[in-house]
């Protein structure tokens, strides 16, 4: 298959790597927004979070339990962000699910959330509107 992460998850492509076990794989972005920012990634082929199993969100998470203090550590940082782009709507650019840890520091100016507000009424609708397809 023509994907960029199997090939680092194969080897086929070098990647610097922070931690491998059976089922995940982290290595350093290769476009960091922050110094540090790395990528959890499973070693199984799933295209985003839709796919994934139980025991896949298990093994991403244990890793980012793992790994996330161990980056702040190396690069001093203040906190982090977990992150994860599902779609090509969302800005995935790599179909091959994976989640970001990104080092934050203290007035490190990267910019938060825009925030919006619901029209009277619009809240409750859409909730309603969600748990009926859940
Ligand atoms: P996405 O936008 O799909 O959530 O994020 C994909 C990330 O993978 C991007 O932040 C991009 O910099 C990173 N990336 C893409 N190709 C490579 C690569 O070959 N090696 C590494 N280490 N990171 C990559
Ligand atoms: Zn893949």
């Amino acid at each position: 298959m023509d994907c960029i992460f199997c090939k680092i998850v194969s080897g086929e492509i070098p990647s610097a790597r922070v931690f491998e076990d059976d089922n995940v794989i982290a290595f350093l972005d290769i476009r960091p927004i922050a110094k540090g920012h790395t990528l959890i990634v499973p070693k199984k082929h799933l295209t985003d979070l839709r796919d994934a199993d139980y025991e896949t969100l298990c093994h991403l998470m244990g890793a980012v339990k793992k790994i996330a203090p161990s980056v702040m550590t190396a690069v001093g940082a203040d906190g982090f962000n977990l992150g994860g782009n599902n779609g090509p709507a969302s800005g995935q650019e790599v179909m091959h699910l994976h989640l970001h840890i990104i080092p934050r520091h203290f007035n490190d100016g990267l910019p938060r959330w825009p925030h919006n507000a619901y029209a009277e009424g619009e809240r409750e609708g859409l909730a309603e509107k969600i748990r009926a397809v859940l």
